[in-house]
């Protein structure tokens, strides 16, 4: 299932090809990013526009190249992290004699790069993934089908070229928002194949654009897979209509940050009473889930509406749908036609990237998606070696120093809400580089020569090891990244930080680059994680993990008040995407606190260490920069990206994290130690009056 409180990653890695750069061969790694003060654009005032002023010059050098949905500084390492893991698979796949981990990797990417054999084989594979669903007799069956389906054909997590959602209802396991120490089960919504409900409810032209295309791109789905014109018609409208009933009883996204929304404690007898027409206990038993105490089920409402669904449409429209989420499960793992097909409305459409990645990112991607911490290893053994773990837990502890000493001086606390905090980050586990225990594939079955038979077996293990974890012990050292991943989070409910390998490069880390300007990126990213456990989600969250309150009631009033100044100070047009086109603050709440605590907290840790050092933080070092302004600027730079305006508007609607302009902009504009370090003076773009701040 979706996870309950979402991912609270830091970067946004936009659905299959996120943040990538142009092919290159393997041979030729590309060269990474890293903050230079030569980037600066001087013709620039950092003081109207910070972003114009660290990125502009990049961005002129950096156009987005056709296969992209975007282009960032992030870009190389991406081309870079993948690079490596290809190497590693090569080397597998030539391997005659390999065993174990080696072979699965090898014939993994073998099955996946042998387009001949994906061309020759394809639509039997395809003909025969339909085959349960083509032989649905009767709306009973439906669970027995569905379990089927949503048990390894059609995966339930990010990655790869993959969707995140499942067929008509999301199940899995839950870990209670009360009692964080028990994993129980839950129900989410699910469902759609557009991005959010907005796209199927918006009456802006762009959503209305978009579901007359997808209107067409299920019925040319339908075409490819056999069906006559007339067939095609009658099933594309049926998946159009069921999907956009399931939309209207979705809770919208803004609302599903408020974890007491989202949580509701039912037995199985409550949920067969809102899913009479559907066998709830069958599709359990089917899925083979242990039985839990107690459910948890995100969205209420959405139950009777899916019922309505299955009780009122015909068999054969069900069957229209189940064949869709079929199709579309499977067109990347079969035939290039139907892959091509597939890429032309979910990355041409909908993202308005013109060209597939090459075929050997794809693969990567795909494999670090399912067999991710059997690669990961090897990513490991090159990309992190000890020091950058012993740096950055340097960097942490300064981060940790520095956020205890912030509660100590707030004004709006009192002495007990504090001591509360204290004990919370005290008890914050941070998780760096890679797992302590890898994750044993060896129950997965990789063949040499049938992709969509492996990725089917590796959803499936993924599907079992999620459902084991019903009624046992919650791992709190689990990661929900692999290791190579440009990305960090935040899990309220274990109350840990974590940080992949895979960020802890250049640009945003090295350790051999200026104490500046790895605070000014990385020290913000830390400090961001670790402010979302003090955020307006992550605070009602306590030291163990369990959703409780622990502020007295005027603390959380003054919390409030300073959470509300961002949120509306977040809320704006971006006429550069077009005429009513609007950020939502509080959809964006968490990750904005997040930006402005984070890059404060970085910068009491700076300036601690420069004390320490006895060395000034404010007189020009070699390059021309003092150490503040490098830390802003490096931090600025770690954000530069060029995007395309579909992907940027997808963003507004589905994202928690704001566009990078204002990641940038608005959290500067905030802070007087930026005004300081530039000479901004009131009244000018990057000073905010009054400035908004929680920590
Ligand atoms: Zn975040």
């Amino acid at each position: 299932m979706q996870n309950k409180i979402g991912r609270m990653g830091w970067l946004v890695l936009l659905a299959a090809s996120a943040c990538v750069a142009q092919a290159q061969p393997a041979s030729a790694p590309p060269q990474l990013d890293r903050f230079e003060a030569s980037v600066l654009d001087k013709s620039k005032d950092p003081c109207a526009d910070f972003y114009a002023y660290t990125c502009s010059k990049w961005k002129a050098k950096n156009p987005i190249p056709t296969d992209l949905p975007s282009v960032g500084t992030w870009t190389p390492l991406y081309l870079w992290n993948q690079t490596i893991l290809r190497e590693a698979m090569e080397k597998d796949a030539a391997d005659p004699a390999a065993k174990g981990t080696a072979q699965q990797v090898g014939d993994y990417w073998k099955s996946c790069m042998n387009l001949d054999e994906r061309a020759a084989n394809g639509k039997q594979w395809l003909a025969e993934s339909l085959k349960p669903v083509d032989a649905m007799k009767s709306k009973q069956q439906l669970a027995e089908v569905l379990a089927h389906l949503n048990s390894g054909l059609i995966p339930a997590w990010e990655g790869g070229d993959d969707q995140t959602n499942t067929a008509l209802i999301g199940f899995g396991p839950s870990q209670d928002l009360e009692d964080s120490s028990k994993m129980v089960a839950g129900f989410d919504q699910a469902g759609l194949s557009l991005p959010s409900r907005d796209y199927y409810l918006g009456d802006d032209p762009a959503s209305t654009k978009i579901r007359e295309e997808f209107k067409k791109h299920l019925v040319r789905m339908f075409k490819l897979a056999g069906d006559s014109d007339e067939r095609a018609a009658r099933e594309a409208a049926a998946v159009f209509a069921i999907e956009t009933a399931l939309a209207k009883a979705q809770m919208p996204a803004v609302d599903r940050r408020d974890p007491l929304k989202i949580y509701h404690k039912q037995s199985l007898a409550q949920i067969r009473l809102a899913l009479p027409d559907f066998n709830v206990a069958e599709y359990l038993k089917l899925s083979g889930a242990p039985v839990p105490p107690f459910y948890l089920v995100t969205t209420l409402e959405f139950l009777p509406a899916l019922d309505r669904q299955i009780k009122t449409r015909s068999l054969e429209e069900l069957k229209s749908y189940l064949r869709w989420w079929t199709i579309r499960a499977v067109a990347n793992k079969t035939t290039p036609e139907l892959e091509q097909a597939n890429f032309d409305f979910f990355g041409t459409t909908l993202q308005g990237t013109p060209k597939m990645l090459p075929q050997w990112r794809r693969c990567v991607a795909s494999a670090d998606a399912r067999l991710g911490e059997a690669l990961g290893q090897e990513y490991v053994k090159i990309a992190f070696p000890p020091e950058s773990k012993a740096k950055a837990v340097e960097l942490m502890t300064g981060i940790r120093t520095a956020l205890k000493k912030d509660f100590g001086d707030v004004d709006w606390m009192a002495d007990a809400t504090k001591k509360q905090a204290v004990e919370k980050l005290d008890a914050m586990i941070q998780k760096i580089g890679y797992p302590d225990t890898w994750r044993d594939y060896s129950s997965v079955k990789i063949v040499p020569d049938n992709y969509l038979a492996n990725a089917n077996a590796a959803n499936a293990f993924e599907v079992r090891r999620q459902l084991k974890k019903i009624n046992q012990p919650v791992d709190k050292m689990e990661w929900q990244m692999t290791p190579p991943t440009i990305n960090a989070y935040n899990d309220p409910q274990n109350n840990t930080i974590n940080f992949p390998a895979g960020i802890l490069q250049l640009p945003f880390f090295d350790t051999k680059q200026t104490d500046a300007s790895n605070y000014g990126s990385i020290g913000s990213v830390i400090g961001h994680e670790i402010t979302h456990g003090f955020d307006d989600q992550g605070r009602k969250f306590d030291a163990k993990g369990n959703l409780k309150d622990w502020w007295t009631a005027s603390d959380a009033k003054a919390y409030e008040e300073r959470g509300n100044c961002l949120a509306t100070e977040y809320t704006h047009d971006v006429p550069e995407l077009g005429a009513g086109v609007k950020t939502n603050g509080k959809m964006t709440q968490g990750e904005d606190t997040a930006d402005n605590g984070g890059i404060h907290l970085a910068m009491m840790a700076l300036e601690n260490l420069y004390r320490s050092l006895g060395k000034p933080m404010d007189v020009p070092e070699e390059d021309g920069l003092t150490a503040r302004q490098r830390f802003y600027a490096s931090y600025g730079f770690s954000w530069c990206e060029s995007a395309r305006p579909d992907v940027q508007r997808m963003q507004i609607t589905t994202d928690p994290h704001s566009l990078n302009h204002y990641r940038v902009n608005t959290p500067l504009s905030n802070q007087a130690d930026f005004a300081r370090a530039f000479g901004c003076k009131a009244g000018q773009p990057m000073v905010k009056e009054p400035a908004c701040r929680v920590w």
